[in-house]
């Protein structure tokens, strides 16, 4: 039976397996990640963001892109 690796939500306690996903699918499981955005905001820069040091843009991490170029599903 297929095994099927699911992540929820996209944050700093799933970064390491992130960034490893294709090391899952190359051994055959099925990797889905689940969140409310194709984006991740550091929260650690938040403060920064609304204090306007940062936009938006700068503070954030392309999760849908990095799961899916490693061949899982977001
Ligand atoms: C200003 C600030 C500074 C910090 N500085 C440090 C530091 O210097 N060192 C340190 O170790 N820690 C620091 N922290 C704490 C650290 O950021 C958190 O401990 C860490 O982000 C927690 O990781 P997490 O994966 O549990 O949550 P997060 O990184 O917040 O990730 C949660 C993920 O779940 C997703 N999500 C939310 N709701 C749902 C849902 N219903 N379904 C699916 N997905 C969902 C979110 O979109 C997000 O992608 C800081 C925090 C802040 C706010």
């Amino acid at each position: 039976m297929e095994k099927h690796l699911v992540l929820v939500g996209g944050g700093h306690a799933h970064m390491v397996a992130l960034e490893n996903i294709s090391r899952f699918v190359k051994k055959g499981y099925r990797v889905s990640v689940i969140g409310p955005s194709i984006y991740h905001y550091y929260s650690g820069m938040g403060p920064g963001m609304l204090g306007q040091t940062y936009s938006p843009e700068q503070i954030r991490f392309a999760t849908k892109d990095v799961v899916e170029d490693q061949g899982g599903v977001c």
